[in-house]
């Protein structure tokens, strides 16, 4: 029979479990990529992670060509577009990679509902994790809402069944791959889909399955440094993967196994088990969305929800001072011209300027999180919001509320000769010494703004505030 493969979060053509299942169930098989414009109208027209995906299916569409195939690329509405694709060409089934993002979900069904219609079926793989939803459970068979646990019941169960992490030989049953019919255009250039250039070739974050293996390898000889390395925002500590795993340019598999080779081997020294934990919490904040539905408009704690934010045009301002890197707190504002002019934010600064927004200006963590939705490359709702609410301390296993950051010693310690704030705030960069951190109290800089609010005032009214849960 023949079948068609629908690329959506995954543009690899590598170790990828749909293409895997089509090309050996399958003699005849088609891939396609739809530009979908129920996500891109609402986009600005500037967007680095519609040129990221169009970079990186150029890229696909190249590499499935080496192969034997090559993608149909079409913009429309998923939606519509898979079934009547489906249909002109004829093929029995529709595979693709699973997407757990609610609206995915919803999707998903939709095209599952339409296909029916004609008698063809959608079939979904598990790909873009190691465990899904609730495969990962208390031996009283609940969710787990505590990180710790949650990893190592997550270990035991890989340890009982490690083929999990088997790659899937894509390369061994490529003959069955077809190639697109003639009469199709290759990949539309991206004015054509409607978006202009950005900047994205600028930050040090290339794009396509290629870009990803080179990060990959980068990182591979400074894994052992990670536990230490990740977290000084001037240090080149971190992978920079995450909008590869967004997009499916990497394998997960393949992260994983890398790094159980290098714990297993002694090259990976802490650093490895430390990096693989962070590739864990990216499955534990998937399956706390997957059982906690309510999270992504509510406090994961209830009783959060009670916490009266600040509203009006003070708190709007405020934000907009936040958002456009003005707060006077200068690990804050640089932190907030990385994400601006990049697309990245490390993840030291990304709970440090949720700290600040939710607990020094003291507005809802929702705000936040809608502009990091907004500009972040690697935005993934899991991982957003369970960051967000871990800042407000709504979240599971989040910060205590009472814990709250001071801006000015995390500037200190994980900044300490401010090189990192430096690099995005010219107007700080003559000023020498400890000054760096609160300039204020050197009598300040020209060009750069006085504090927004003084920290322990904003400290006693946040306590204030959160009084309204103490004991939850
Ligand atoms: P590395 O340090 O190399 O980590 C490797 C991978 O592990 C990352 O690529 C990522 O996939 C995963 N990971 C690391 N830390 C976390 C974490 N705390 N939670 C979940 N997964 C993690 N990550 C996103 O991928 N998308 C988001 O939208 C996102 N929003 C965040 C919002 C806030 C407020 C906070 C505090 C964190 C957020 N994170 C998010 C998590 C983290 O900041 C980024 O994954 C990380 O900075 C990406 O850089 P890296 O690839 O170099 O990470």
């Amino acid at each position: 029979g023949s079948a068609l493969v629908w690329f959506r979060r995954d543009l690899r053509a590598f170790d990828h479990c749909a293409l895997y299942q089509a090309l050996t169930g399958a003699n005849r098989v088609y891939c396609a990529f739809i530009f979908d414009d129920a996500i891109l109208t609402s986009l600005p027209r500037q967007d680095r992670r519609v040129e990221f995906i169009h970079s990186s299916v150029v890229e696909l569409d190249e590499d499935l060509r080496q192969l034997g195939g090559g993608l149909i690329v079409r913009q429309g509405i998923a939606a519509e577009a898979i079934p009547a694709l489906a249909a002109e060409l004829g093929v029995e089934a529709v595979f693709a990679n699973e997407d757990y993002d609610p609206a995915a979900i919803e999707r998903d069904a939709a095209v599952a509902r339409s296909l029916q219609t004609d008698g063809r079926a959608l079939l979904l793989f598990k790909d873009q994790v190691v465990f899904a939803r609730d495969e990962v459970l208390t031996l009283a068979g609940k969710p787990f809402s505590v990180f710790t646990p949650y990893k190592n019941a997550w270990l035991r169960k890989l340890d009982a069944d490690p083929s999990v992490l088997a790659a899937y030989d894509v390369d061994a049953h490529a003959g069955a791959l077809v190639p697109p019919p003639s009469s199709v255009a290759g990949v539309p250039a991206l004015e054509q889909i409607g978006f202009e250039r950005t900047n994205l070739p600028e930050p040090p974050i290339p794009p396509g399955a290629s870009g990803a293996s080179r990060l990959f390898e980068d990182f591979v000889g400074r894994m052992r440094d990670y536990t230490t390395a990740r977290d000084y925002p001037g240090v080149n500590g971190t992978s920079l993967l995450s909008v590869h795993l967004r997009f499916g340019t990497t394998s997960i598999r393949h992260l994983v196994r890398t790094a159980l080779t290098l714990i297993a081997n002694g090259a990976g020294g802490e650093g490895a088990r430390t990096w693989l934990s962070e590739l864990i919490w990216r499955e534990f904040y998937q399956q706390i969305l997957w059982h906690h539905p309510h999270v992504v408009t509510q406090s994961f704690k209830p009783a959060y929800d009670r916490i009266e934010f600040e509203s009006g045009p003070e708190a709007d301002e405020l934000f907009a001072a936040w958002c456009a890197g003005r707060t006077g707190y200068p690990l804050v504002d640089a932190a907030m011209a990385q994400i601006n002019a990049t697309g990245f934010m490390h993840n030291r600064l990304r709970m440090v300027t949720a700290s600040f927004l939710v607990k020094d200006l003291g507005i809802d963590w929702r705000w936040g999180e809608r502009y990091f939705a907004l500009h972040l490359n690697d935005y993934e709702l899991a991982s957003n919001n369970g960051g967000w609410q871990w800042a407000a301390s709504s979240g599971c296993d989040a910060q205590p509320y009472f814990r709250i950051f001071n801006p000015v010693t995390q500037s200190e310690r994980f900044d300490k000769d401010g090189d990192f704030i430096k690099s995005w705030l010219p107007a700080l960069r003559k000023v020498e010494g400890k000054a760096i951190h609160a300039p204020w109290l050197a009598g300040g800089a020209k060009g750069y703004p006085p504090p927004i609010v003084d920290h322990d005032a904003a400290r006693r009214k946040t306590l204030a505030r959160y009084e309204v849960v103490k004991g939850r």
